[in-house]
Formats: C-alpha cells, structure tokens, sequence
C-alpha cells in the first residue's frame, strides 16, 4: 500500500496524488492528509484503520468523475481505488464482478469478447463506484432501468474496517443505501457484483437544427412514439460557433430489422430546416463513446446542475431559456426522455425519485477568469427550471451550486438511518464536507446551507405516478 503524505517534502508528488484522474479542472481547495493508493481490499482495511488512528475522515476516489470532485476532503484519508483492478465475467450465468475503479468503457470491452453488455454511463471514462452508487443513468435507462438495478450484492469494507458482503439478505440495509445513496453511502465499495445483458447491434439517427427552430424540433421529440429499445436525447450546444439544438436517437436493436423500422418511420415525421441529419447509422460503442468524450472534453472548468421535471410540465417552454443562452462555446445542456421506466414501481432502494423528464446542464469552460460568470450563469439557468422539478440526480449535481432532494421523503429518513447505524462517527466522508448528519454543510463560496439533504425530509410535489407508501 503507498501513501503519500501532505506534510512530505515532495509536494509534486502530493499533488499528483491528490489529483489523480480527476475530471474537472475547477477544483476545490481541499486538502486530504494523504492519499493511499490502495490495490486490494486489504489495503482499503488498512487505510480505514489508519484513519481510525488518526482520528481523521475516509474519503474515496473510483474513477474520479464528481463534478464537484467529492473524494478531496480536508483532513481526510483519501484512498484512491484507481490501481485495484479487477474484473471476473461468468458468461453462463450472464453475471460479473468488477472493481470499482473500472470505467464505462473498460466493462463492455471485456464483456464484449462473450457477447456481453453493461448499461454503464455513457461517458467512457465514468467510474462504475460512483455511478452505481448513485443510481446510474446508463444506456437506455429508460426502458431497462437505472444502473443500480443490475447490482445483485456488493463487498463492502465498513467505516469500522470490517469487510462484509451484502445483497438482499444479508445486510440488506446496506444493500438498499448502496443503489441511490451516493456520496452518502456509509461503507466503501471494494466489488460489485452485476448481472449483464446481451449484447446489441447498435443504430443511430440525428437531427441538427439551428437554434432558432428549437421550438419546432424539441416539440417533435416530444411527440415520438418510441420502442424499448431505443433513448432519446435532446441537446443544445456548439457547432462551429453556431447554436445547435439536436436530437439524437440511439437504438439497441432487440429484434432484426426493428431498428430500421422504426428510425425509418420516425425520420419520415422530421420537421424541415435540418443543418445535418442522418438515418439509421451503424454504431458501435466506441462509437457513442467517442462522440461522448468529444462532446464532454477532458481539461476543462464544469459546473453542472440539473432536474428531474415533473410529468406534466412545458418543458419546451420552461427549458428555452438555458437551452438557448449557454455561457460558452464548450458548453451544454440536455434533455432526456425517463418513460416508460419514470411510470413504474421502482424496487425497493435508496434511489426513489422518478419523472418523466431528465434535464442537465454541464456548463464548460478553460480560463479560470471565467468562474464566476459561469457559475452564475447556471445559477440563472436553473431559477425557472427549479421550480419545476421535483428533485434532482446525485450524479449531475454539485451541492456548493444548488441543493435540491435526492431522495423521496421515506427514503430520506430511512437512509439517514442507515448511516446512523454504519457510521455513526460520520468516519465516511462523503460529498459532505462536515461529514455528520448533523452537521451544516459549507460551500465553497463560504455560504451555509443549513439545511442539510438528508435532513430535508420534505413532500415530493408533482411525482403523481409514483406512490411511496408500501
Ligand atoms: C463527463 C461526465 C459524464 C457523465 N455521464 C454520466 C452518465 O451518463 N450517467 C450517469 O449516471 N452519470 C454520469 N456522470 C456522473 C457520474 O456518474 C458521477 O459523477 C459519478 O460520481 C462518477 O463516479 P466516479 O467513480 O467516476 O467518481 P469519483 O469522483 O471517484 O467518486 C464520486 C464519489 O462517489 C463515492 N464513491 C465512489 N466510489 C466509491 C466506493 N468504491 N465506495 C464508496 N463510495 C464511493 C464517493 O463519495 C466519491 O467521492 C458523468 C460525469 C462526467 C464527468
């Protein structure tokens, strides 16, 4: 197990440590009193009980990607899962385990070579920690569900040290925080274990429109009678200095020939004034993941905020505004379809917030000198949204830029719990700064929020598909 400590000579070493595969370049001053670089669970105990010792925070690092880069904790022992990499497949029982640490992109080339399939995110280099721990808004979520919903148990390590297996009997409490809690989850993830699914042929269709026929465009998105295997996806950006408003259709073809037909017919009912279209075009995963990093480019400042919107809302009204003011030429927003999946009954775990639409905007940029216009232009493109949302996604949010509920009221309580009962210190540190539930959370602009997401236990509004009692 290596460490590298704050207080060493080699501060070089200290900060390529403590900024190991972090995504965002906008970073917080945050200091963790050492990194770990921890290559089996064993090392994971050890560093637990290192912070034990210390009397200090854990805090963790998979794949890096939080936007609000929550694994750099002041006065914590950051262990950094990137170098414990592992995956074992089982092709018969259509199942695997995988480190944490392992990507998008990594899981589905090794599941490729048995015909294998994982709706990990749809960026390439996504962690499977953070992203399943969150809920994971993956391929096609819409119909097949939320990456969490493939977790059938996990290997834990506790805030104790204890390492322990759970799944829907054993420790079942865990098992219910681990698919929704994020940050908030009270254990350390050291192996999921996931059923796949088949592999798929891949097809795409794409409508580029001048934003000034946004209107028009994301009208007929919103009136496309779709099949399950197909997702949806609206998106404003950027193309050669000219506002685009897109939208994309990806289909994970279930049956022969089902692409074809169905993108053939939706491409019939396409309003005119395209600047580029295209048709039921061949795709591979590394096609989509391609198009993924190009469209969400690495060294650069985020700032990202979004919403779960409820059922019956204008969203073509409502999201006009930040779709059609973005701050900067690298940035973007988009829309997605969560139907048919957002009607449904949700199994019982912490991820409980469901709509029918999906919206997020990654505000990007280079120059620092641009911060604050930023950020407060995403401040601003969320005011008319927030009131229509229902709550947001863990995996898309920033808390130091808006909080909002995460979870729905019973669950909030329950996961509250949860932590209550597995770590009860707050050892984890989580995406809370001041770790505890009780504590009040401080941004980085050096406002409080007094009220903590775990504490607000308020009625989810305008979510009347889903019912929460039992
Ligand atoms: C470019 C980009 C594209 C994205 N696309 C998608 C997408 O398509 N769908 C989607 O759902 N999300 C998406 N996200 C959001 C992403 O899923 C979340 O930011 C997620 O937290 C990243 O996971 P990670 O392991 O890479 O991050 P990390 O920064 O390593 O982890 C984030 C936090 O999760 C917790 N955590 C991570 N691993 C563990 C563990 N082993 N045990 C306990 N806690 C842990 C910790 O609190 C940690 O600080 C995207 C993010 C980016 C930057």
């Amino acid at each position: 197990m290596q460490i590298v400590w704050r207080n060493e000579p080699d501060m070089a070493e200290y900060e390529a440590a403590r900024w190991r595969r972090v995504f965002n370049q906008r970073r917080p001053e945050r200091f963790p009193r050492a990194v770990v670089r921890a290559t089996c669970q064993a090392d994971v105990i050890a560093a637990v009980q290192l912070a034990i010792k210390l009397q200090v925070k854990v805090a963790v690092r998979s794949g890096g990607h939080s936007f609000e880069v929550w694994s750099v904790q002041d006065d914590s022992i950051l262990i950094d899962l990137g170098d414990y990499k592992g995956v074992e497949i089982r092709p018969a029982e259509g199942t695997l385990t995988a480190t944490p640490s392992t990507t998008s992109k990594e899981i589905n080339e090794l599941l490729a070579v048995h015909g294998m399939f994982f709706p990990s995110g749809h960026c390439p280099d996504v962690g499977l920690g953070g992203f399943l721990l969150q809920g994971g808004m993956g391929w096609n979520c819409a119909n097949w569900g939320w990456g969490s919903e493939f977790v059938e148990g996990l290997d834990i390590v506790t805030a104790q040290g204890t390492p322990l297996y759970c799944d829907s009997q054993q420790h079942s409490d865990l098992y219910w925080a681990a698919r929704g809690a994020g940050p908030s989850f009270p254990g350390l993830v050291t192996r999921f274990h996931l059923r796949a699914m088949p592999s798929r042929r891949i097809w795409s269709s794409g409508y580029i429109f001048p934003a000034a026929l946004y209107r028009t465009a994301f009208t007929w998105a919103l009136s496309l009678e779709l099949d399950a295997d197909t997702e949806i996806t609206a998106k404003a950006y950027y193309q050669e200095s000219q506002l685009c408003f897109s939208v994309f259709l990806t289909t994970f073809e279930g049956t022969p020939g089902g692409a074809a037909k169905l993108l053939t017919r939706l491409h019939a009912s396409r309003p005119r004034g395209t600047l580029v279209e295209w048709c039921c075009q061949p795709e591979t995963l590394d096609s989509l993941y391609e198009s993924q990093a190009r469209s969400n480019p690495q060294g650069h400042r985020y700032a990202t905020d979004n919403g779960l919107m409820g059922n019956e809302v204008d969203v073509v009204s409502i999201l006009a505004e930040p779709f059609l003011s973005l701050p900067h030429p690298k940035s973007l927003a988009f829309w997605t379809s969560m139907q048919p999946w957002s009607r449904r009954r949700l199994p019982d775990m912490a991820l409980s917030l469901q709509a029918d639409h999906y919206f997020a905007i990654y505000t990007v940029w280079e120059d620092e000198a641009d911060d604050d216009r930023c950020r407060a232009w995403l401040k601003q493109a969320m005011r008319p949204v927030e009131g229509a949302c229902i709550g947001a996604y863990l995996g898309d949010s920033e808390f130091a830029n808006r909080m909002s509920h995460y979870w729905d009221p019973k669950s909030t309580v329950h996961l509250r719990q949860v932590r209550q009962a597995w770590d009860p210190e707050g050892r984890i540190a989580g995406g809370f700064p001041n770790g505890t539930d009780r504590s009040v959370c401080r941004d980085e602009m050096g406002a409080h929020h007094h009220q903590h997401p775990l504490l607000v236990g308020v009625p989810v509004d305008g979510n009347k598909q889903n019912d929460y009692s039992e």
